[in-house]
């Protein structure tokens, strides 16, 4: 038997790959889901209501490369092709991506010609900053934040301005701490190997690209064709968990909820023990992992403290999650995807999603507001309440875009410690872990964003190449 650690996005693809593998080898693999809460989905959460849709997690989904290709495969596969909402290149969410700063909002330049022109708040053209790169000597190193990356290649106001709000915006986190050579791993590459990214970039545009060797589904080609931008699903992304859920209880995959692992045991190479809050013993022989890092350095620290040591090392950050929805008629904001606060301004606010304009189907005007990330403690404290924060956002959003409206329906959410930060040396930091567990010929195999990327594609194709990984599993029930 397998058994899945977490009902987050990690785990249920997890249970569908395991799935997809157990029918394509004609197997006869008993699966099990653990997950500590009464709701499989993780951070993915929707509020829906006949007049808007409040996310409290993620809401949009990139389609591109290999990982977003492989998602949308999933997608169809699930048949949830009818339910996809796409953002084309020329929707106003995919054009107007703006960040706020001195006091203003700034669109921030989506097109070619935009490169040749100065646009505020960058005193000068971005074509200057590529000139910089082209000039500026190469640097050997192992690694390196992503903010010193691109102030040596580009420049301080694309550091300030263009990518430490992006980075915000990612992983809410600071840029100045992030590892450049996990989050931005091409452009490093084109500096360590080619001197230069502009120089990379010229490189590449040579060599043959094996981007998508995979067998494309009819939605990840439209997806290609129509040149997606981002896409979501109408009514919320809840749907998406929820559907991943009921493929696995369909195929016989036990799913237990208000199951909290509290302590795992390794007997040998294939064989684990697991020990719930209820008191239930569960042996497996092989686990996957899809809980955070921390919370699985806890349940191995008695007998592998090394492990849950280098578990630990893996920070995360807290972020506020404000909805807010006006029901009025008339149009509250100008069209886009919305705006990010680089740190520099150093604002309560990490950024501000149009909920409405990026997901259909909305009555009204739609925002949500994040708050906090790597510096929750320093702007809010210990005893950050949801009262505080809304009061907050409600703050901004009359000061930056000047709705004076009482929203119509508001809800908060302080989600403890959501968002893994990759700091510099993430690689080998993830390395070390999956060496020691092979060292030690630990069944189990780690899973999801704390190791291996932060958006729904990288959790999705790290569960995927967990199961490609792991070794064959055999059936044996024993649950006592
Ligand atoms: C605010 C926010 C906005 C985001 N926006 C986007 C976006 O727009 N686009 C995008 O692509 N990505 C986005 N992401 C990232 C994406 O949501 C996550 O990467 C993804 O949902 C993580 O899934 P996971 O399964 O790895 O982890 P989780 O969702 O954390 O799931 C882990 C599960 O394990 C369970 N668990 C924990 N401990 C135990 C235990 N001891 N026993 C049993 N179960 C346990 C938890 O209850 C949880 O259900 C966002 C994330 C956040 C927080």
């Amino acid at each position: 038997m397998a058994a899945i650690l977490g009902g987050g996005l990690g785990g249920l693809s997890t249970g569908y790959y395991l799935l997809k593998n157990n029918l394509n080898n004609n197997n006869n693999l008993k699966l099990i889901l653990l997950e500590a809460t009464n709701y499989c989905g993780g951070w993915i959460k929707s509020i829906r209501t006949k007049d808007y849709v409040f996310e409290q997690g993620p809401r949009t989904i990139r389609p591109k490369g290999v990982i977003g290709l492989n998602t949308l495969n999933m997608m169809e596969d699930l048949g949830l092709s009818e339910h996809i909402a796409a953002i084309k290149p020329d929707h106003p969410a995919a054009k107007n991506r703006m960040i706020y700063v001195r006091n203003n909002l700034h669109v921030l330049p989506s097109s070619l010609i935009s490169v040749f022109q100065k646009n505020q708040p960058f005193s000068k053209p971005l074509i200057y900053a590529l000139f910089n790169d082209i000039k500026s000597p190469y640097k050997e190193m192992q690694d390196d934040s992503i903010y010193n990356f691109v102030e040596r290649r580009f420049g301080k106001e694309i550091a300030d301005y263009a990518i430490a709000p992006m980075i915000c915006g990612i992983c809410a986190g600071d840029a100045k701490e992030i590892s450049v050579k996990f989050l931005m791993k091409t452009l490093f590459e084109y500096e360590q190997n080619h001197g230069g990214v502009v120089k990379g970039l010229m490189k590449s545009m040579f060599q043959s690209k094996s981007d998508t060797n995979m067998d494309l589904s009819e939605l990840a080609k439209k997806a290609q064709e129509e040149k997606w931008n981002v896409y979501t699903i109408k009514g919320g992304l809840e749907t998406f968990p929820d559907t991943l859920q009921s493929y696995l209880t369909d195929n016989k995959v036990e799913v237990n909820l208000n199951t909290q692992v509290e302590e795992i045991q390794f007997i040998d190479s294939s064989c684990a023990l697991m020990r719930d809050s209820k008191g239930n013993n569960l042996t497996a022989n092989h686990i996957y992992s899809s809980i955070p890092a921390y919370a699985l350095a806890k349940l191995v620290r008695k007998q592998h403290p090394a492990l849950a040591d280098n578990l630990n090392d893996i920070p995360f950050v807290t972020v506020g999650i404000v909805n807010l929805y006006f029901d009025i008629k008339e149009p509250l904001i100008e069209p886009a995807f919305g705006f990010l606060v680089p740190p520099i301004e150093n604002s309560p606010i990490l950024g501000v999603v149009f909920d409405s304009c990026c997901i259909p189907d909305q009555n009204g005007t739609v925002l949500t507001v994040m708050l906090g990330g790597r510096w929750f403690k320093e702007k809010f404290g210990d005893d950050a309440s949801e009262q505080m924060l809304l009061d907050i956002a409600k703050k901004e959003i009359v000061k930056i875009l000047n709705i004076k409206f009482e929203p119509t329906a508001h809800h908060v959410n302080i989600l403890k410690q959501c968002i893994p930060q990759y700091v510099i040396g993430h690689y080998e930091r993830v390395d070390k872990i999956r060496e020691y567990i092979a060292v030690h010929n630990l069944p189990i195999s780690l899973v999801g964003c704390s190791y291996d990327g932060v958006g729904i594609n990288d959790v999705i194709y790290s569960a995927k190449k967990q199961v490609e990984d792991s070794p064959c599993v055999t059936v044996t029930k024993d649950y006592t």
